[in-house]
């Protein structure tokens, strides 16, 4: 075994790691090592104490009055401000709503009406299947003269060409957490005079995100990975204050109307982000949400995003010290170039997976190989990673991954 010597143990770690109490603001199971929160945020106390407020309280006593009396008819701009500062947006350009999917459609939408000349949208062949799919549903809706053009992540500026209208870009690849630069590509867009659009979907909450500062047009992302904020939690959009008076989306519900109380019968939009809310937002998941988010109040993302390094940079060290990757193959890019997440590579990465979380250690795994680890720093501790590894290794030495039910496939993955 290749016996490389710590310089520091799991436990120093733990003892010199500013965040290491904010673990406390979580409902987590004993003996459970959450590797998934990339995923799915675990439950934070702030939200079950929300739940069941706004179930027995607001809904079951204060009833309809509670659209005023507890501004649930605010929170889509209220929850958007608050993800607006984890996300480097000034007030007023985020909106809490609906999900990434289709929040997708009615970005895209717009953005195509704001290049009428240009038919093309580009994105990458790699990107997460749905954001994929939704371009390819509304060019079924818009006929032949309009397509997707497929680049690769590497070196996008040499494929900008000047029929492009948006540049739909996933920050942070799902599968091998490749992190693009968000400023260099965006100004190379800008030259071309083509619209960013950015997926935020494992960026938000995992390091600092500066969509004023560079300069994007339109950003989506879902809140139920690292915001923490439950499962199917509402998402957002983001719409640069500069495009707001020409934004015009197609979905026009009732709510992204200018005066929804006043029943006319023809829609004018909302001059604000606020005309992408189209029907009644879903008040309890909201709220949940809302209450979710306050666990990072007091915590800076550039402090996250420091201790989501260091978590890596130890987690692959002890993996190398213990054994692990000389049976796997480690197929993220470099720590300046990565998101917070590894990708394990292994034939069997799926019943690895299975046999890992039957020893209390949750990751996920995605098709075709990969075994995905997420690194989330509010309740994520060395000890816990020095745990998961020692699990890892014992799993490989004795080939517990050829267990029949570990090899049984579920729906969910
Ligand atoms: C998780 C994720 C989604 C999920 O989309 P929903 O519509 O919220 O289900 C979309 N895009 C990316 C890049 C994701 O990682």
């Amino acid at each position: 075994m290749n016996m490389i010597n710590k310089v520091f143990s799991a436990e120093q770690l733990d003892n010199k790691d500013p965040l290491a109490l904010k673990v406390e603001a979580f409902s987590l199971p004993d003996d459970t090592i959450y590797l998934d929160g990339n995923s799915l945020g675990p439950l934070p106390k702030s939200a079950e104490a929300r739940a069941s407020e706004v179930v027995k309280q607001q809904w079951g006593q204060d009833l309809i009055t509670s659209w005023n009396k507890h501004q649930w008819i605010s929170l889509p701009q209220l929850v958007g401000d608050k993800i607006g500062n984890l996300i480097g947006a000034k007030n007023g350009q985020v909106i809490c709503c609906d999900s990434i999917s289709i929040n997708l459609f009615k970005v895209l939408s717009a953005a195509l009406k704001m290049r009428p000349e240009r038919k093309v949208i580009a994105t990458t062949r790699d990107n997460f299947p749905t954001d994929i799919y939704m371009v390819q549903g509304l060019l079924e809706l818009l006929g032949d003269e309009y397509s997707v053009r497929y680049i690769d992540e590497s070196n996008i500026g040499a494929q900008l060409s000047d029929d492009i209208a948006v540049l739909m870009l996933t920050q942070v690849n799902f599968r091998t957490g490749l992190k693009l630069d968000m400023q260099s590509i965006t100004a190379l867009a800008h030259d071309r005079n083509i619209l960013t659009l950015w997926d935020l979907a494992h960026s938000a909450g995992a390091f600092p995100v500066c969509l004023d500062d560079c300069d994007v047009d339109f950003a989506v992302g879902c809140t139920y990975k690292y915001l923490n904020g439950g499962p199917g939690a509402p998402a957002f959009i983001y719409v640069a204050g500069r495009h707001q008076s020409q934004y015009k989306q197609p979905l026009s519900g009732w709510m992204g109307h200018s005066a929804p109380f006043s029943f006319s019968p023809d829609y004018a939009p909302d001059s604000t982000v606020k005309q992408n809310l189209c029907g009644t937002p879903g008040v309890i998941g909201m709220s949940i949400l809302d209450a979710a988010l306050d666990v990072f109040e007091g915590v800076s993302l550039k402090a996250i995003d420091e201790k989501s390094k260091k978590l890596q940079a130890f987690f692959i060290a002890e993996a190398k010290r213990a054994g692990v990757l000389d049976y796997f193959s480690l197929v993220s890019p470099p720590i300046d170039v990565r998101g917070s997440q590894l990708a394990l590579a292994h034939d069997e990465a799926y019943a690895i997976c299975q046999a890992w979380i039957a020893e209390g250690v949750i990751a996920d795994f995605r098709a075709p190989n990969i075994l995905r680890i997420g690194f989330a720093p509010l309740y994520l501790s060395f000890t816990n990673l020095e745990k998961a590894v020692q699990t890892l290794s014992d799993i490989m030495v004795e080939k517990r991954y050829e267990n029949a039910t570990f090899q049984q496939r579920q729906s969910v993955t």
